[in-house]
């Protein structure tokens, strides 16, 4: 039997030292929130988004490089073994839009009630209030920790599990980052990721809060390099924009930095350019005595019609039938490509995820062994990985930690 500590009690945390204990282990989990899972209870919005169903292929798809590594860890703990896993717990689940896959009661609450019973019935002794400050090291192997108290205990085995900068509020503030740089592991560059867009044009503060649904974005570099291209929903705000694709978007947008991107959004995806002009050319037969500013309402959402109107240059006041056929056509143009400017994005406290971390290039993928410093362990958003939104994180939390609990001897 193993002494293990696992730093963190988050979903990976929970997760290793559950199944470490499982194994017949003497496992101590220590977190400095006064309850497990702070993070854990606000995933999806509240109803937490615990895996995908997708398959492997799909799901490998939707992380952001060293995928790799992660094969290992997915064969021991899959999307099935997840769902299964809290169906034991007594929390059934269900398939959303996208593989997404939530609990049938819609609460994370009850994703951390089942993660606390396990570890609870597994016999992981749980120290909550308890902030680790270092780590004990002896000739490149483990000999247990310290606590901020100064309180140390000693221990064969340490997982660490601190998550990464994402909502530091939550307790994830980069402590584990820090401590793996200063033992000698390399840590990639760390950026926000899954997080709202600032844009340069002012009009956006008067959409702040319309939602755009069935809209297909494109984001180019200014010389017209494609970035990133999307279908979904978005949503506005007083600085800039949000909401699913802006979030996948943020990932690929974020290394750019203050750098200007153009953000290119179609309002109407479904029609192209020709099809369009002759739905805008019906309702314009239909309002051809009204104003302008009253010609839209069956086009657009109500808050949008003021900007489309200003952005098009047409005079909110002339009467419809009065209007070019020039004019006409560029406003097709600005509702099949509305630009905006994106000139930066929002920082770690509004990011769903942290891009870079722990290099996995020194960690064993079947164990989540650190290849450096004898005993050590990592698991969960600390290591480099990371995904889109639809499950992806949770699943690679869960996987991570699956496989840091395991093969201990
Ligand atoms: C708003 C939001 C919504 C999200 N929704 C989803 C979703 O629906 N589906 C999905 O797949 N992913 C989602 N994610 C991402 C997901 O929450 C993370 O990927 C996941 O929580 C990472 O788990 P972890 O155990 O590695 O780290 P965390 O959950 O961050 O847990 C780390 C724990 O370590 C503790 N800790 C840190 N330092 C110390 C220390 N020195 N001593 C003791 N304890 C310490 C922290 O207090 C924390 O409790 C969301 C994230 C956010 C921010």
């Amino acid at each position: 039997m193993k002494k293990v500590l696992i730093i963190g009690g988050g979903p990976a945390g929970m997760m290793a030292a559950g199944v470490a204990s499982q194994n017949g282990h003497d496992v101590h989990l220590f977190e400095k929130n006064p309850r497990l899972g702070k993070k854990l209870g606000i995933t999806g919005k509240g109803r937490c988004n615990i895996t995908n169903q997708g398959n492997l292929e799909d799901f490998m798809s939707q992380i952001h490089g060293n995928t790799k590594f992660l094969y290992s860890a997915f064969y021991q703990w899959s999307p099935q073994d997840v769902v299964n896993f809290f169906m034991e717990y007594g929390v059934e689940t269900k398939i959303e839009r996208g593989n997404r896959i939530f609990p049938v009661s819609d609460r994370a609450y009850d994703v951390i009630q089942a993660m606390v019973q396990f570890i609870t019935q597994a016999g992981v002794h749980i120290r909550c209030k308890a902030e680790v400050n270092d780590l004990i090291i002896e000739n490149n192997q483990i000999k247990g920790i310290t606590l901020c108290d100064g309180h140390k205990e000693c221990g064969d085995i340490v997982i660490v599990a601190t998550g990464g900068l994402s909502y530091p509020g939550t307790g994830s503030t980069g402590w584990g980052h820090k401590l793996a740089r200063q033992i000698g592991h390399t840590v990639t560059p760390c950026l926000p990721s899954l997080v709202p867009l600032i844009t340069k044009e002012k009009w956006v503060s008067e959409l702040q809060g319309l939602s755009l649904k069935n809209i297909s974005i494109r984001i180019q570099e200014p010389d017209g390099k494609v970035i990133y291209e999307d279908f979904g929903e978005m949503l506005f705000t007083h600085y800039g924009v949000t909401g699913p694709v802006i979030l996948s978007a943020s990932r690929h947008v974020v290394p750019y930095g203050k750098k200007p991107l153009h953000l290119w959004i179609d309002l109407k995806p479904s029609l192209d350019f020709e099809t369009l002009d002759r739905r805008v050319l019906r309702d314009f037969e239909t309002f051809r005595m009204k104003d302008f500013r009253n010609a839209l309402h069956e086009l657009l959402p109500k808050t949008l019609i003021p900007v489309i109107i200003q952005l098009s240059k047409i005079d909110p006041n002339k009467k419809v039938h009065l209007i070019t056929r020039e004019e006409r056509k560029k406003l097709v143009y600005l509702l099949k490509a509305m630009k905006l400017t994106i000139v930066g994005h929002r920082g770690f406290d509004e990011a769903i995820i942290t891009a870079g971390g722990v290099a996995v290039e020194e960690i064993t993928p079947k164990t989540m062994e650190s290849k450096k410093i004898q005993g050590l362990r990592f698991a969960g958003e600390i290591i480099d990985l990371d995904g889109y939104t639809g499950g992806y994180n949770l699943q690679i939390a869960f996987s991570t930690g699956y496989a840091a609990g395991s093969h201990i001897s």
